[in-house]
């Protein structure tokens, strides 16, 4: 008995103790559950947040995606939304309202003054022309901010020229008032190409395309807009045909056989002592390398009209590298076999200069032909370095430690300022031709060519003035204290063989 009541205690004993572990157990459950439904709960706290960050992201970027955060103006994305809606349910629907399709591209000041003053100036600048456009074309019509320099509008009920005529000239009336802002005074100018609906085309991508020739023909003729015609369509095709025949002309060939199509000529850039009975004395003569395609079909074509789709191409990367191999060999000829001692000058183009390998394919071509890197100058332009300033002043230093000298090119034209021309360490400013053109006759343009040359003396640099055509125009930049030409009075660019023969008699004894 007792045995089993011992047992009993026992088993109560033992039922005691497991249902107390049992207890633990479930407590200890209890607690992991409730600590797991904390973190849980917690997880889907953070959850709920990640969501709801997420959906205000998303918000934003739908924002931004529609919206332009520098002028609150509708952006691409809005436009084609818009314009595809308008133009589908309008053919859809029938309605065939003649309308107006405006691009209107701001000049390149607004560019150089985005790449060199501070953001919150051009940012500034581009809000107050969004403001002023939206003052013109009212608050009915929406102004697409369609690129950072571009707006877009649609005009619904103005099909013709002279209907968009009065916009136009307020257009540009208002958008060239200048911007006054904290020391600043700024013009920015437009440009605007016009297509009409439905005469130009019927749907937003036809309309679009339109405007865009009409907006390169403006800019290619210098004008400040044009209406879409159709010849404009065959200049642009003329051009791809251009682009083709030039990469046929580069396509696998050696520079050898680049030399059949491409040539060179040099034009004289001359440092004249003084005039004696209207007669320069010129007493030192160097070289600009001139680049010429002898097209098989077109002839001569000028580098004014391939260099730039060249460029577009990238193809100029080949045709710079082949200008800089015939000049290295034009310098070694002229010292090893005519006793010529001119420095020739190359164009070297904005893509050529910002391209990693120009440094040292300059060094291998001045090793190969053995030259003295003095003789060898590289001209410029402002394009070149108004993206990464620093870096072009990097590359110009190392171009110089090599011996090349290096000039700005059409200096006066681009933006111009000193602030980073005194960072460059360059050799040489050459004054564009535009400024001497009419510099007899124009005050205005003596007072830019006499604050250019104090500018770049200053500086330290030697001038070089372009384009001087006529005696007038040589006998007052010699008062105005330059020495140092080149242009059609002196000579026209000529072939290798005719430039020895010009040097030779110049400095030929009496
Ligand atoms: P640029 O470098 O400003 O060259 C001077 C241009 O002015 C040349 O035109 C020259 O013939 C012209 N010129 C010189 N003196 C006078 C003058 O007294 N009156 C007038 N009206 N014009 C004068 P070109 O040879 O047609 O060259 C045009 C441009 O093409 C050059 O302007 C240069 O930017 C570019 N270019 C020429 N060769 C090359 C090259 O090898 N590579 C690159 N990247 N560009 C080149
Ligand atoms: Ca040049
Ligand atoms: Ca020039």
């Amino acid at each position: 008995m007792s045995s089993r009541k011992t047992t009993n205690r026992t088993d109560s004993g033992t039922d005691i103790e497991s249902l107390q572990k049992e207890l633990a157990r479930l407590r200890a459950e209890v607690t992991r559950v409730r600590r797991h439904n904390t973190s849980l709960a917690s997880q889907v706290n953070n959850l709920l947040q990640v969501v709801k960050e997420q959906d205000q992201k998303k918000r934003d970027l739908q924002e931004r995606n529609t919206v332009n955060s520098k002028t609150g103006l509708p952006n691409r994305n809005m436009m084609d939304q818009e314009l595809h809606t308008h133009f589908g349910s309008s053919s859809k629907s029938g309605i065939r309202t003649p309308g107006a399709l405006m691009v209107i591209k701001l000049d390149n000041n607004y560019y150089n003054i985005n790449k060199t003053l501070k953001p919150t100036v051009s940012e500034w600048i581009i809000y107050q022309i969004g403001v002023r456009l939206k003052e013109i074309i009212g608050e009915n019509t929406p102004i697409y901010h369609a690129r950072d320099d571009e707006f877009v509008v649609y005009l619904k009920d103005k099909g013709s020229q002279s209907a968009v005529i009065p916009i136009l000239k307020k257009i540009f009336t208002h958008v060239t008032k200048p911007h006054i802002f904290s020391g600043y005074n700024i013009t920015i100018s437009c440009q605007i190409g016009v297509s009409f609906f439905p005469k130009n085309g019927a749907a937003k991508a036809s309309l679009l395309n339109a405007a865009d020739i009409a907006l390169n023909h403006a800019k290619k003729n210098n004008r400040l807009c044009a209406c879409y015609a159709e010849h404009m369509r065959e200049a642009v095709v003329k051009n791809m045909e251009l682009q083709n025949s030039i990469i046929k002309a580069l396509e696998d060939q050696s520079l050898r056989e680049i030399d059949t199509q491409f040539l060179i000529q040099m034009q004289p850039i001359v440092t004249v002592s003084e005039i004696v009975d209207n007669v320069p004395k010129i007493k030192m003569m160097n070289a600009e390398a001139l680049i010429r395609w002898r097209h098989p079909k077109k002839g001569i074509i000028a580098p004014d009209t391939f260099i730039p789709v060249a460029e577009e191409t990238g193809l100029i990367m080949i045709i710079g590298k082949w200008v800089l191999y015939t000049a290295a060999a034009q310098i070694e000829s002229w010292s090893k076999i005519d006793g010529i001692d001119s420095s020739l000058a190359i164009n070297v183009s904005p893509r050529q200069f910002n391209n990693d390998d120009l440094l040292e394919s300059v060094e291998r071509i001045i090793n190969f032909r053995s030259i003295d890197p003095s003789r060898l100058q590289i001209e410029i332009t402002e394009n070149s370095f108004l993206d990464q300033p620093e870096e072009a002043g990097r590359k110009i230093s190392k171009l110089k430690d090599l011996g090349i000298r290096v000039a700005i090119d059409d200096f006066g034209t681009g933006f111009s300022s000193v602030n980073y021309l005194r960072k460059l360490p360059v050799d040489v400013v050459k004054i564009d031709r535009s400024f001497i053109t009419n510099i007899v006759q124009s005050r205005q343009d003596r007072s830019i060519v006499k604050a250019l040359i104090a500018m770049t003396a200053e500086l330290g640099m030697s001038n070089v003035v372009e384009g001087v055509e006529t005696l007038e125009q040589l006998q007052l930049l010699t008062e105005f204290g330059m020495n140092t030409f080149q242009g059609y009075f002196f000579s026209k660019p000529l072939p290798p063989n005719e430039y020895n023969r010009f040097y030779t008699e110049t400095f030929k004894s009496p």
